[in-house]
């Protein structure tokens, strides 16, 4: 027996939570491609669509795509044939008036509401994970102090360098990063509100949170019509 409801799974999660690989894990379970926003915006422009055109434009000069563009490329993404038993969605909706619009989207194809999972762990458990990390400056491989340190402390692996914090991964940029988050993704969260809202600690060991989350989408979604095994 394998899983046979539409599952439409909505990701939020701040930058270290780990959201990457469980949107991986949760793709496999629930055999739904997961997509995030980036690579959605790639392929469009990759395919020469209309859309991906002038999304592709204001994105080389550095603009802002605007909502009518976004939820364009979501709508012509999710109506593909792989998304027939769901999807996952990383990095959208974005903004309020791109969570409304899902929600019409989603009615006019007579689609089940989402399940929004909020990836919930403290700063200061992001903030030790993201400064952690560490750079080779040759062969550009990263580390992570906590959860995948070289051999020698300080040196690459393959080559011997020194490593580096990179820009990117001092604690101002971070906070100034987990700020930039709970400011974009806080209204969100509170548009859809608690009740809709499935709250996971992702601070948790990522089997856990896997686990934690898929207790979330079988509740939310109902009792399936037929048990679940996950395989
Ligand atoms: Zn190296």
């Amino acid at each position: 027996m394998v899983w046979e409801a539409v599952v439409i799974l909505l990701l939020f999660g701040p930058p270290g939570c780990g959201k990457g690989t469980q949107a991986t894990a949760l793709a496999d379970k629930f055999r739904i491609p997961a997509i995030s926003t980036g690579e959605m915006f790639r392929a469009e422009c990759k395919a020469g669509t209309e859309l991906g055109m002038k999304a592709c434009s204001i994105m080389q000069s550095g603009g802002l795509v605007g909502d009518d563009i976004v939820n364009g490329i979501v709508a012509s993404r999710i109506a593909r044939p792989d998304c027939r038993n769901g999807f996952l969605l990383d990095g959208y909706p974005r903004t309020v008036p791109q969570a409304q619009n899902f929600g019409l989207l989603l009615e006019e194809r007579g689609l089940p509401e989402p399940v929004v999972i909020h990836l919930d762990v403290r700063d200061s458990v992001l903030v030790a994970r993201l400064t952690s990390r560490r750079q080779c400056p040759k062969c550009l491989k990263i580390y992570n102090l906590q959860s995948q340190p070289p051999r020698i402390a300080g040196y690459c692996d393959d080559d011997g360098s020194g490593l580096l914090t990179r820009e990117d991964d001092q604690e101002s940029v971070i906070r100034d990063r987990l700020h930039a988050y709970s400011q974009l993704t806080g209204p969100i969260l509170d548009w859809y509100g608690p009740k809709r809202v499935w709250t996971v600690d992702g601070a948790q060991a990522p089997d856990e949170v896997a686990r934690a989350i898929e207790q979330a989408v079988i509740e939310a979604t109902g009792k399936p019509s037929v048990p679940v095994t996950f395989r």
